[in-house]
């Protein structure tokens, strides 16, 4: 079974077969996956003593919503077709999460690994100003975000290149997010999506029938985990899943994977690969020269949080999860979607549940619109409320609760308990909204086809009510 289409077509391939569940006309169907603007740009950098050419991209996939959303990504492999995909799914997974963004993303084909800071900072506000000069940057018009091989530090750059091309303007720092918390971030972005990928799976995984139908019983407790990639995406969410009990038997990067069955102390493996160099030798575990392998071991729960294709026609048939929680977007082909399916493997789709870095994005730029952090109004007035009704309790009663009692029942709010509360609520609530969907649809499709039944809807119905369809 050889891939014969693009990521791009994987997608819509996945999109038609849920298509087909909903009730739109077939001129709705091809707008909602059609991309509506593509730039591509190539740019002039002095890199040393040379011009480079720089080749990059911004897709706007959807403007049933505005701005666009989506993440930068930095990576040799960066091509059209692939920022496409990338953009589409943005507009399928804000959906999913009823963040109020159509779908947009970005790329720069370079390797971040052969430039120097400076050199990298030249590349990132150049493409910057490029997106200004063509009005594809603005807190309402699209607002880019960290993907893979970018973070805090490229988009501190990209607001202060917008901010200084736009005076004045009193919104600037919506025109991005994923921004340290000192340059008007929020608390919480930057382990988001990891913390979306536990709070996702956690839900699965507290579904009795739902367990019972692969053989597990329910909780994260104990369960056998394997993560490829130790990004930002696959380092919290193995942190998260590590802290809440779950073992973590597999670790993979790009230099190759370790496996100990009786589980890995994920702090110590960071550590040994920040001070070797690489994942390899550490103590105790056993060393997988190549890489992929690492996804065909024994495990419960398998998190692809790297890049996409990774699990294909090739290595489906070998991996033993018994289910896949999608970290990266687009880590499986539809060959392998299918071959998993088989074999009764729960696949927990990308466009929810890697969402948790869109949705604290949302709650960013939010922010960013109100010039005001979260909890600022109403965490002084929570907590003198709190203590009044404790001590009308404590006076009623009779009893004194503990100090570390009164210290937790008295708490405001931070930002970072919001946002996380928020963000939690959300994986959640959509969660079941896929899932309900899928009773619905007599699980006869997998999760993955549901969640585009549950996204086609929206973004449908949206374009009804925009009534361009008369
Ligand atoms: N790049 C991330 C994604 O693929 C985050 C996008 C955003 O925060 O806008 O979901």
């Amino acid at each position: 079974m050889e891939q014969h289409y693009s990521f791009f077509q994987g997608v819509e391939r996945n999109f038609d077969k849920a298509a087909k569940y909903t009730r739109f006309e077939a001129g709705i169907l091809e707008q909602i996956k059609a991309c509506n603007s593509i730039y591509k740009m190539k740019f002039p950098v002095k890199i040393g003593d040379k011009i480079e050419v720089i080749e990059a991209y911004r897709v706007q996939h959807s403007h049933h919503k505005l701005p666009c959303k989506g993440g930068i990504r930095y990576s040799i492999d960066v091509n059209q077709d692939e920022v496409m995909a990338l953009a589409a799914l943005m507009t399928y997974k804000c959906a999913i999460v009823n963040v109020p963004f159509g779908g947009g993303k970005g790329g720069i084909k370079i390797n971040p690994k052969n430039y120097t800071v400076f050199e990298l900072e030249k590349i990132t506000r150049r493409y910057a100003s490029e997106l200004v000069k063509k009005n594809f940057i603005g807190p309402g018009i699209d607002v880019p975000a960290p993907d893979y091989g970018t973070g805090g530090r490229e988009m501190s750059w990209i607001v202060d290149t917008y901010a200084s091309l736009k005076p004045g303007e009193v919104d600037a720092l919506a025109c991005i997010t994923g921004k340290p918390v000192t340059q008007g971030g929020v608390n919480g972005r930057t382990e988001a999506t990891g913390l979306g990928i536990y709070y996702g799976i956690r839900e699965a995984c507290g579904i009795e029938d739902d367990m019972k139908a692969l053989g597990l019983t329910t909780g994260i407790k104990g369960k056998r985990v394997v993560v490829q990639g130790l990004g930002n995406v696959g380092y919290h969410a193995a942190k998260f899943f590590y802290d809440n009990g779950a073992i973590i038997v597999g670790l993979a990067e790009y230099e190759g994977g370790i496996y100990n069955a009786n589980g890995l102390a994920l702090y110590d493996v960071v550590a040994h690969r920040k001070s070797t160099g690489s994942i390899l030798g550490f103590p105790g575990a056993t060393d997988l020269k190549n890489s992929l392998e690492t996804l065909e071991m024994d495990c419960d729960i398998l998190i692809p949080a790297a890049l996409e294709n990774v699990v294909n026609a090739s290595n489906a048939d070998r991996i033993k999860a018994k289910i896949i929680g999608e970290g990266a977007n687009g880590p499986l082909t539809p060959e392998a979607d299918e071959i998993l399916g088989k074999k009764g493997v729960m696949i927990i789709p990308d466009m929810y549940l890697n969402a948790g870095g869109v949705t604290v994005s949302y709650f960013e730029w939010l922010k960013n619109l109100s010039h005001v952090r979260f909890g600022r109004m109403d965490k002084r007035f929570s907590e003198n409320q709190n203590a009044t009704i404790l001590s009308t309790v404590e006076s009623l009663t009779g009893k004194k609760v503990t100090d570390s009692e009164r210290r937790q029942i008295q708490h405001g709010p931070d930002e970072v308990d919001l946002v996380y509360s928020g963000l939690e609520d959300t994986m959640i609530g959509s969660y079941h909204e896929i899932r309900d969907q899928w009773i619905k649809l007599e699980k006869k499709v997998d999760l993955r086809t549901a969640a585009f039944v549950v996204a086609i809807n929206k973004v449908g119905v949206a374009y009804e009510e925009l009534g361009i369809f008369p």
